[in-house]
């Protein structure tokens, strides 16, 4: 039955090159991905890959107090997998949250398992900005690993109140304000222990770390994170 779903739902092209190629993923573009593959040794905090295994976070959490408690992402964002994540977020590459999930799982479950998430839950888009690109890349990646580990994934305890400038195009200083009250978190009864965050891409953290504040600011005590890629720091 999995398999059937599989083959309708996975059309043979690849993830990352948009090439023809039975089965998904074509030679040429899975050397190139496993080579990103995020490994040990990783900063402790925001799961980017550091030099020394002695060292416990890297540079930029050295000097960040996040408001998170850890996340780690599957590929460095470089090409081919930096094309893969755009097309899945503007160009409606919506099926690829499954293979995403599927590749997230494989190196990650073990670890999902020690958290112990009670819900996972997705980094919402503005209301305005959902109904302008019909859909949210990181819903649709959080409700696939939501199947497949068998975790609920919640789509209203998390709100994006403040319709944000994109944060690709601010400073450091201005990310931060720029996320400032942009979430809101509404939870009917006693809120949930740990919350899994799901976004496409880790960068500065901002984006998550606003998240987690809004969520610890509501009785979460432990937010973590998975995303798809992390942008290359020290
Ligand atoms: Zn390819
Ligand atoms: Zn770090």
């Amino acid at each position: 039955m999995k398999l059937n779903l599989k083959r309708i739902f996975w059309p043979d092209t690849c993830p990352f090159c948009g090439k023809v190629n039975a089965g998904g993923i074509c030679a040429a573009c899975k050397k190139k991905v496993d080579s990103l593959q995020v490994k040990e040794p990783r900063c402790m905090k925001c799961g980017k890959p550091i030099r020394y295994s002695e060292r416990e976070c890297c540079r930029d959490c050295m000097h960040t107090r996040h408001v998170y408690d850890r996340g780690v992402s599957l590929w460095l964002h470089k090409e081919p997998v930096n094309q893969s994540v755009y097309r899945f977020k503007y160009h409606n590459q919506r099926f690829y949250a499954q293979f995403y999930a599927c590749e997230i799982t494989k190196s990650y479950e073990a670890l999902i398992k020690r958290w112990i998430p009670e819900i996972i839950v997705a980094i919402p888009l503005h209301p305005r900005r959902r109904r302008k690109r019909g859909y949210n890349q990181a819903e649709l990646l959080a409700l696939e690993l939501g199947k497949i580990m068998e975790i609920p994934v919640s789509g209203s305890i998390l709100k994006r109140v403040r319709d944000t400038e994109p944060q690709k195009i601010l400073d450091s200083r201005k990310r931060r304000k720029n996320l400032e009250k942009a979430f809101a978190v509404r939870v009917s009864g006693a809120a949930p222990r740990c919350v899994l965050l799901v976004d496409d891409i880790y960068t500065t953290g901002n984006t998550i770390d606003a998240a987690a504040e809004a969520l610890k600011g509501a009785g979460v005590q432990k937010v973590y994170f998975l995303t798809i890629s992390i942008g290359q720091g020290n």
